[in-house]
């Protein structure tokens, strides 16, 4: 990926099988993103438009960036990533340069996805409070809300925004037209648990003993972030006991799921 300050640009490699769980997400997205690209004469012989932009919200480490990152791979769209909290932390009128010229990047290069990761930062809801702060978040949301009016006549471009407070978001982002669609991404299930534990297992080699129904079983509100941890830990763990081995075994996973407490409390908000 290609990186200068403040925005990374790639077209990932991450599949959407990499991706434990969140079916239905998952087609919502794919239809999403690939129709507009891959059907854009039947959207325009239907007359319909394509989204401009998705919200999603959830937990942290539950895969909105990875999701990001799936459907521009499907897409072979490039991926343009910037973060809320880092055009906030930029000197004034820094970061609202850095959304336009993204923005006109993103239009040069289409087709092409804009993640924009942590946005409540930036699309916080507005006033009530005096605070010079309060000015950056708004001439960056002002400058957001011009960027996505104005994606109206161009062509191949999504904006995927992600955020862990969908409650804090101005509700001028939310106007048809703009983030027109709000996406859930939960916490994975024990289905979901156990698809993540085989995604990131995929390359390990596992002694028979390994139960990974069993560990989902025993991994209630793990992340898929947390999980993904668990079996690189695992790793460790096998290979600090023998430099030599060559495979993970249950007492691995067990060594290390007991070290382990989720971040999540199980009462986390939709
Ligand atoms: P944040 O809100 O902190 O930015 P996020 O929701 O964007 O988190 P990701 O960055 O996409 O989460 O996920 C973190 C890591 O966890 C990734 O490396 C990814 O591989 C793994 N992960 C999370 N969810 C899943 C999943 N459903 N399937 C496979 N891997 C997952």
């Amino acid at each position: 990926p290609s990186i200068t300050r403040g925005v990374t640009v790639e077209i990932p490699k991450v599949s959407w099988e990499d991706i434990g769980g969140l079916h239905d997400l998952k087609k919502k997205l794919q239809q999403a993103v690939e129709w507009p690209i891959k059907h854009a004469a039947t959207f325009s012989r239907l007359g319909i438009l394509p989204a401009r932009g998705i919200l999603l919200h959830g937990p942290p480490g539950c895969s909105k960036t990875t999701l990001a990152k799936a459907a521009a791979h499907a897409a072979q769209a490039s991926l343009f990533s910037l973060s809320g909290a880092e055009l906030y932390s930029m000197y004034v009128g820094e970061g609202e340069l850095l959304l336009r010229r993204t923005f006109q990047r993103a239009r040069l290069a289409a087709p092409s996805i804009i993640f924009f990761d942590e946005a409540d930062v930036v699309g916080s809801k507005r006033g009530g409070n005096s605070s010079s702060n309060i000015s950056v978040g708004e001439r960056l949301l002002s400058t957001l809300l011009t960027e996505m009016d104005g994606l109206e006549q161009a062509k191949g471009i999504l904006v995927l925004a992600a955020t862990n407070r969908p409650y804090a978001i101005d509700a001028a982002l939310m106007r048809p037209g703009r983030f027109d669609s709000v996406l859930y991404v939960p916490p994975p299930d024990l289905e979901a648990r156990y698809e993540i534990l085989l995604v990131h297992t995929r390359k390990m080699k596992l002694e028979d003993d390994v139960d990974l129904r069993r560990i989902a079983q025993d991994t209630e509100l793990f992340t898929g972030a947390e999980l993904e941890g668990l079996c690189m830990e695992a790793g460790m763990v096998a290979l600090r006991e023998d430099i030599s081995a060559t495979l993970v075994c249950d007492r691995h996973f067990q060594a290390v799921r007991e070290s382990l407490k989720p971040a999540l409390t199980g009462e986390e908000v939709d």
